[in-house]
């Protein structure tokens, strides 16, 4: 019998996690990284940077509902919103639901990203093309918030790769600090805030933490469940000048606006940011 092809993460150094495969669809090196698109039973199409898992068709909503959906509830009159990465389409996809959002500003420093996923991936990236409110720049992120005038933003979403390559520099305080500089003064920022569990990614998340609270004066961390990032355990940050995520949750607002989402709802809003003991005592500690 033929051996299955196998799509092989390392998630530490001595466990990995594995897909069969049923096709690999494309392989190419862009200027910036490695991108493989694939098919699978199981999680059905999937597409990986730098031999990572970016986004699979079966659990991409977990993390596109969290990222999107949390600062919406928080301060429902978001009009202007920066997304930074997010190629796939997914985070845009979410955020043009509202129909109040004025303009959503996509920076993505690899245009091979986005173009590949709206040949591959259209559940994610189909949106890209068919809203006139998404403006896509292929840019570096981390000088795109150089350049930003201030208050420019009510909600800037960094959905991002881990800070190895090119998503390494938006994980830096000055990044953080030109966000908040493009933020209005009720600005809201999320970011991927990597992992607790696995020691390489509990060392990114604490040194992030660090970074976004020596600049906003509200910096808090929620989780959510995701079956094929290291150990399923991952987090957001939610950062703001104002709004506390939990004491300003406009639930009614929120479920006024009558969307269905497969993961989020106004109870887990609330849950999401019950962190276990040792995921804070992480967070209370130096990297
Ligand atoms: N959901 C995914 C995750 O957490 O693994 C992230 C998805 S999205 C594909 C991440 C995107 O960030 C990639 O397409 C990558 O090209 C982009 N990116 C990395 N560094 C960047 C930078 N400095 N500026 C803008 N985009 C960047």
């Amino acid at each position: 019998m033929k051996k299955p092809l196998v799509y092989t993460e390392r998630w530490a150094k001595d466990t990995s996690f594995s897909i069969d495969i049923k096709t690999h669809i494309h392989h190419e090196k862009s200027p910036f990284q490695t991108i493989d698109f694939y098919d699978s039973e199981t999680f059905g199409r999937f597409f990986t940077l730098d031999g990572l898992m970016m986004v699979n068709e079966k659990d991409e909503f977990i993390y596109h509902d969290m990222i999107s959906h949390v600062p919406m509830a928080v301060n429902p009159d978001i009009k202007r919103v920066l997304i930074i990465g997010g190629g796939d389409g997914g985070t845009a996809r979410e955020i043009a639901r509202y129909s109040h959002i004025e303009s959503i500003d996509m920076v993505e420093i690899d245009e091979r990203v986005v173009r590949l996923s709206e040949q591959f991936l259209p559940q994610t990236a189909s949106t890209l093309s068919n809203d006139s409110r998404i403006h896509l720049h292929f840019k570096d992120g981390v000088e795109f918030v150089q350049n930003t005038p201030e208050n420019t933003y009510d909600l800037i979403l960094v959905d991002s790769t881990d800070p190895i390559g090119p998503g390494e520099g938006l994980f830096t305080e000055a990044f953080y600090k030109n966000c908040y500089k493009s933020l209005n003064a009720k600005g809201i920022l999320i970011n991927q805030h990597e992992s607790p569990y696995f020691e390489r990614d509990k060392i990114q998340m604490v040194r992030a933490h660090q970074r976004i609270k020596s600049t906003f004066p509200i910096a808090k961390v929620y989780q959510f469940n995701m079956p094929t990032y290291p150990s399923g355990h991952w987090l957001f940050g939610f950062a703001s000048k104002h709004y506390d995520p939990i004491n300003h949750h406009q639930k009614d607002v929120w479920e006024s606006f009558g969307l269905y989402t497969k993961y989020y709802n106004s109870n887990l809003h609330e849950a999401a940011f019950q962190l276990p003991t040792y995921v804070l005592e992480a967070l209370n500690h130096d990297a």
